[in-house]
């Protein structure tokens, strides 16, 4: 099965469908991560805060998969902005994924109150410039705090990492990404199971009528939206079902019915006021 891609505002392609792993725990991940690379997963979305980055590393390692065939990211955690501790975070990270350039690295949250996500966002640049990283983007930031990015660095985010699930659409954040070349990649794309997205109608007749499962469903409807994603399960056999979803496609109607659940529900931290 052949995974879209997405070109970046750098060049770089982009796996659209990938597989996170937010809350896999570190004796876990390699088993987990080697599973998803087994199931034909092919980008992994880990960051420094999920402290498994060892065991993604021990997994890619082990797959014997070459190295230009994955796309890597990893997220810089909110303690570590700054420039000489942004420069500190992905030397740690490399070390533990046991690489030597991921292609992604994120800022993971603008964690506005410390100041420091303009002077970070420099440091990225100096740390692509260095070849540690293909790409470099931000995650959890809104529109404004992009803009303030744009007034003081020549680089614009490759990618824009949000929250991004039926109930929270992010119709302004996505027009906003679009109109500057940033890629958008929905976390949470299942809601996190925080409400009861399989058991909506919009969702369970598209799920009958192509004969798939709801989450299929969720996924095709990121996919079909051009969003990027990453499903996370500890279970091998919804890795599986969440990496088959190629096989149908959602009708216009679908999707509108879909994207009409949009009310702006939040299952996660605010970006404003996050730590
Ligand atoms: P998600 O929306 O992917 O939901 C995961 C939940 O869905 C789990 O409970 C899982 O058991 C369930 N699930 C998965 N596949 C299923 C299936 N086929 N059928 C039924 N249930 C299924 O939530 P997430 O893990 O928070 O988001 C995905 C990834 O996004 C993370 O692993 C991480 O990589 C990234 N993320 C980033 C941030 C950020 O701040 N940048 C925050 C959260 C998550």
């Amino acid at each position: 099965m052949t995974v879209p891609t997405i070109t970046l505002n750098d060049g770089n392609s982009i796996p659209q469908l990938g597989y996170g792993v937010f809350l896999v725990e570190p004796d876990e991940t390699e088993r987990i991560v080697s599973d998803a690379l087994e199931a034909g997963y092919r980008h992994i979305d880990t960051a420094a805060a999920y402290q498994n980055e060892e065991g993604v590393g021990r997994a890619i390692a082990k797959s014997g998969i070459p190295r230009d065939e994955l796309w890597v990211t990893t997220k810089l955690w909110n303690d570590d902005q700054g420039t000489q501790s942004a420069f500190d975070a992905i030397d740690r990270s490399l070390e533990k994924l046991g690489l030597e350039q991921v292609d992604l690295y994120l800022i993971h949250w603008p964690s506005p109150h410390r100041g420091k996500y303009v002077e970070t966002w420099q440091a990225l640049e100096q740390i692509k410039a260095a070849g540690k990283t293909r790409s470099i983007g931000v995650s959890n930031f809104q529109p404004h705090h992009l803009q303030e990015l744009f007034d003081a660095s020549e680089t614009i985010p490759a990618i824009n990492q949000i929250e991004l699930h039926p109930k929270l659409a992010q119709q302004e954040a996505r027009a906003f990404a679009a109109k500057h070349g940033i890629a958008i990649e929905s976390w949470g794309p299942l809601g996190q199971g925080k409400y009861p997205l399989f058991e909506m109608p919009e969702v369970t007749s598209a799920a009958e009528a192509h004969g798939v499962t709801p989450a299929q469903v969720i996924i095709r409807w990121h996919i079909q939206n051009d969003l990027i994603v990453f499903p996370k399960t500890n279970s091998p056999e919804r890795a599986r079902q969440n990496f088959d979803v190629f096989g149908f496609e959602l009708t216009a109607d679908e999707m509108a019915a879909i994207d009409a659940l949009d009310d702006g529900t939040r299952v996660g931290p605010d970006p404003d006021t996050a730590t």
